[in-house]
């Protein structure tokens, strides 16, 4: 699930800030409104950001997964796809060979991840 998500410039910058009004039980949602902000921002993103409840290490859904390709597929740039819970952010960047293949890297800078666990925290549970 996710509550909220933001897009990143590489050097921490916020560019977007991705609460739909409507929670869906979807990995990143199928947004049109997110996808038009990666596409303009493509050639100055760093990566996109989204919460998973609870705590612990994140893990990336298999529809997290298929997301980050098809967006990288789309933009034709490879991104950083952070998942934070409460307690940890990790990174996910593609490896390869395979087109799924994305593995754990350090989070980095990461000066939004506050705001966005408040925003998460905040927004969730009111469907
Ligand atoms: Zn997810």
């Amino acid at each position: 699930m996710v509550e909220t998500a933001v897009v990143v410039e590489p050097n921490g910058a916020v560019l977007y800030w991705h609460e739909p009004r409507r929670r869906t039980a979807t990995a990143l949602p199928d947004s049109r409104a997110l996808w038009l902000v990666l596409w303009e921002a493509r050639e100055r993103l760093g990566g996109v950001a989204h919460t998973h409840p609870g705590v612990g290490p994140p893990h990336p859904s298999a529809e997290d997964l298929t997301t980050f390709a098809a967006c990288e597929e789309g933009l034709g740039r490879r991104l950083s796809w952070w998942i934070a819970t409460a307690t940890d952010c990790v990174a996910f960047v593609w490896v390869g060979p395979g087109r799924l293949d994305y593995t754990p890297a350090p989070a980095g800078h990461t000066p939004w991840l506050d705001e966005l666990r408040t925003r998460s925290t905040h927004s969730a549970g009111g469907l």
